[in-house]
């Protein structure tokens, strides 16, 4: 099969792009203590990139929010490029997008996605913003506010913002969770596009298998809470993915015995005890 083992897994570059090492996350919930994520060693090549999947409640969110200095290890160390994660974050190297795309309400697409440069005191580099809506197929819509959009829209949006700063680092948590399977199909292609013209070291948290299979060099699959490496898969397909790919008895046998080991873990109930 595609499995590698977990313990130690080696960086495809010499550059170090990504390291976790002996990483845990424990919350305290009320005098209870909820660990979190259990001892997460990984390393991720830079132009890397990985998709992140495991059972609801596992610890996947908390793992990119240290990835992204939202959120400090209770112990081990996450470095990119052999520096601590905040010291990116300080730098606006990091690229964040999540599920809840966060546009402000009040302003237009274009100021949205132009948010990054005021929040680093950076002058609004326009020719970047440009090219970043054009990228994302939304130069017409520069002048809309988010509700006047649709949540495919909204969500490109989103990684258009992430992108602003070209950042080295994008990390996206579950992106395309709420939309319909056509439209997440859709965008699937066009965050490939965007990887392939930069190749930025990209971690993507999904609940589909289908989609870390199209979009991912690896698969971390994560156990239940608290979350562990249990494999990493090497995914065999060569760049750019196609939708061919995607029909061949290869994609399916992974997608099958992917799906088989996340329908063996239990999901999260939120019970603390
Ligand atoms: P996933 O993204 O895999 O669904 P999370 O990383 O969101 O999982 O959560 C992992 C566990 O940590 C869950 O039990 C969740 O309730 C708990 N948790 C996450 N963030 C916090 C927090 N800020 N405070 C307390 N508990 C948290
Ligand atoms: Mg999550």
């Amino acid at each position: 099969m595609y499995r590698s083992d977990t313990c130690a897994v080696p960086s495809r570059s010499k550059n170090t792009g990504l390291s976790l090492r002996g990483v845990h996350k424990t919350f305290h919930i009320k005098g209870k203590e909820v660990k979190a994520v259990d001892g997460i060693d990984l390393d991720v090549a830079n132009g890397e990139f990985i998709a992140l999947i495991g059972p609801s409640g596992c610890g996947k969110s908390t793992l990119l929010r240290m990835l992204a200095a939202l959120e400090n290890p209770t112990s081990g160390t996450v470095e990119i490029d052999g520096r601590p994660s905040a010291e990116l974050a300080k730098a606006h190297r990091l690229g964040v997008a999540f599920q809840d795309h966060a546009l402000l309400p009040w302003l237009s697409i274009f100021d949205n996605v132009a948010l990054p440069f005021r929040i680093a005191g950076r002058p609004v580099d326009r020719d970047r913003i440009n090219e970043l809506l054009a990228l994302v197929g939304l130069s017409e819509f520069e002048r809309a506010r988010p509700k006047q959009l649709s949540g495919g829209m909204r969500q490109r949006t989103s990684i258009a913002r992430a992108l602003a700063l070209q950042p080295g680092v994008l990390l996206l948590d579950e992106p395309f969770g709420a939309l319909d399977a056509v439209t997440r199909r859709h965008l699937n292609g066009e965050l490939q596009r965007i990887w392939l013209k930069d190749s930025i070291t990209t971690v993507l948290v999904t609940h589909s298998v289908d989609e870390a299979l199209y979009l991912a060099d690896r698969i971390v699959v994560m156990s239940s809470r608290p979350g562990r490496i249990l494999q990493v898969v090497d995914v065999p397909f060569g760049r750019p993915r196609t939708r061919e790919m995607t029909r061949s008895k290869t994609f399916h046998d992974i997608c099958d015995e992917l799906t088989d080991a996340l329908r063996g873990l239990d999901q999260d109930t939120g019970n603390t005890s």
